[in-house]
């Protein structure tokens, strides 16, 4: 749990201060441990932030049959779900072998389906001077989500 989680900037979006992303940084480098990479070896963690402030891991998961395997990214937010969080403030992935990895094109989909309401979610990387803060919005323009089966789209 983090306390004081996020706070907003003047246009109204979610931000994350420097110790919180800090701190899921370090979570994510600390899931990347139970990654099971044996064909890849490319191991991957990921935190994310709930909108309560809970905080939830993940890990890369391969398969033998390649497709099945999972990214970090979606077990994270999956282990969040299970846990009841339907709004996830923030995610932080980190790469042992790709320092600023970001996350794939089928992990932002399924970020997309979980940010929160009318707001956007934040994404961390691993930068060179420290957590690099970057919006889902930037990383998935244009996208689709629930909003457009509902019938209430927002404009960009
Ligand atoms: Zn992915």
């Amino acid at each position: 749990m983090i306390a004081s989680a996020s706070g907003r900037d003047r246009l109204g979006r979610h931000v994350v201060d420097h110790d919180t992303a800090a701190s899921l940084i370090a979570q994510a480098k600390a899931a990347a441990a139970h990654a099971y990479v044996p064909y890849s070896r490319f191991p991957v963690g990921a935190a994310v932030l709930a909108a309560d402030g809970s905080v939830f891991t993940g890990a890369n998961i391969e398969n033998a049959s390649y497709p099945l395997t999972c990214c970090a990214e979606r077990v994270a937010v999956f282990h969040a779900v299970m846990a009841g969080q339907t709004a996830i403030v923030a995610i932080a992935v980190w790469a042992e072998k790709s320092s600023g990895v970001t996350p794939c094109g089928a992990c932002r989909q399924v970020l997309n389906e979980w940010r929160p309401e009318r707001d956007d979610m934040v994404v961390i990387l691993e930068g060179l001077g420290g957590p690099e803060h970057l919006a889902l919005a930037d990383l998935l323009p244009r996208s689709f989500g629930p909003r457009d089966l509902d019938g209430s789209r927002r404009n960009p």
